[in-house]
């Protein structure tokens, strides 16, 4: 019999989940325009899974090795059961990343928190400005953001901020290096907007140009030497602007795993887009028969799948072909190679976005904000803009 630590097999040396992450709800105050969950949110709200669920599947996922924990939704606070997940999580020896908006976060659920064994809050900012800020989320929310990053450092945790990068304030990277260092900030990332869900619909408006981008990484570069290593910065280069595609989830089914609001699991955020696949739920399957046997965990695993180029590329180990949801979404064939690979026959729709984004026709489109109304209209059936990408020439 295996040798139990915490309950991990100690003897597991197949590919195992090392990183669990929770979405415990989709629902959320924020209406953000780059909101990176399904656009048919609304499909997937109805069905929550209960505390005894979500404890459930944390004991399973660890068991199987997973030891990495993130709860995120939606907003995760919205539910009130988040310090007895957090409290779970930390008797069963996960590290827990709680990843929020800051919006419900109050000094006594704070408290609960620490006292329950939460290692870290990651909170997510939007610009030095109260304007963007508002704009870009739709909410006022501009100063409770300031409010709650001084009572996580109240509280002792690091502070770990995110900031999606966009159009609206890729212009301001410097003052918000600055504003994060002013609120003393650990660690901040930096991650440009990737195109899925919300921000694919939103895509001519939110991309910048390559000079914008070139001018962030260059006030990036120039923060971090000057304030050395007191705060680290990531920098996260978006796909569309590389020249290979990234190992999406570090391979489809080889670390990460999620577990959305309805129960659904899953190899990545948007693995729901693609076609043909039914996804494991945990109310009829267990963790470990979704990781190692469902057809769509197996589907996109390892390599003997790739067609060419990828087949016969010598640098296929490094990337897998890519993103699966990416290739699908623009080409509409889950099986071709990453569009932002430049030996892919379909760069020139990638090539072909960064142009549109220069198009103020285009980039002057109504942006559509992730709200329950917007969502209702993609869960039945409108993906009018969508579809659009997978026509262009
Ligand atoms: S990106 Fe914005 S709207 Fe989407 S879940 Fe996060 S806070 Fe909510
Ligand atoms: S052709 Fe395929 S395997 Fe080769 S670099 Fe491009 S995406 Fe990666």
């Amino acid at each position: 019999m295996a040798q139990l630590n915490n309950g991990v097999a100690a003897n597991i040396t197949q590919k195992q989940p090392l990183w669990l992450l929770a979405e415990v709800t989709y629902r959320c105050p924020l209406h953000c325009a780059f909101c990176y969950n399904p656009t048919d949110y609304d499909k997937h709200t109805k069905n929550e899974l209960t505390t005894e669920q979500w404890i459930n599947a944390l004991r399973d996922a660890r068991k199987m090795g997973a030891i990495q924990l993130g709860i995120s939704g939606g907003e995760p606070l919205l539910r009130d059961d988040i310090e007895e997940i957090v409290a779970e999580a930390h008797k069963l020896g996960y590290y827990s990343n709680l990843i929020t908006s800051g919006v419900g976060l109050t000094e006594k659920r704070i408290q609960a928190f620490k006292e329950g064994g939460l290692d870290h809050i990651q909170l997510s900012m939007h610009d030095i400005t109260e304007e963007i800020n508002n704009f870009i989320t739709n909410t006022k929310t501009f100063e409770l953001k300031k409010k709650v990053a001084a009572m996580i450092k109240g509280h002792g945790y690091p502070m770990v901020l995110n900031v999606v990068i966009h159009r609206y304030n890729i212009g301001h990277v410097d003052k918000i290096l600055e504003m994060a260092e002013a609120l003393g900030a650990d660690y901040v990332e930096l991650a440009n907007t990737q195109y899925y869900g919300w921000s694919l619909v939103n895509r001519s408006q939110l991309m910048p140009t390559r000079e914008q981008l070139a001018e962030a990484e260059r006030m990036t570069n120039a923060f971090r030497e000057r304030v050395g290593n007191k705060m680290k910065v990531f920098f996260v280069v978006p796909d569309y602007f590389a020249e290979r595609p990234k190992k999406c989830m570090n391979g489809w089914g080889e670390v990460f795993m999620i577990v959305t609001a309805n129960g659904d699991v899953l190899p990545c955020h948007s693995a729901r887009s693609l076609p043909g696949l039914t996804f494991p739920n945990v109310r009829e399957n267990g963790l470990e028969w979704a990781w190692k046997e469902s057809p769509a965990f197996n589907k996109y695993r390892g390599m003997d799948w790739l067609k060419e180029p990828c087949r016969s590329c010598d640098e296929k180990e490094k990337d897998l072909g890519g993103c699966r949801c990416q290739a699908y979404l623009l080409s509409g064939d889950a099986e071709a190679a990453d569009p932002v690979c430049t030996k892919s026959p379909h760069r020139h729709l990638i090539d072909a976005a960064i142009k549109d984004s220069e198009n103020p026709l285009l980039r002057e489109q109504p942006i559509i904000f992730r709200t329950d109304k917007n969502s209702k209209k993609y869960a039945e059936g409108d993906r009018e803009r969508v579809d659009q990408f997978h026509s262009l020439p």
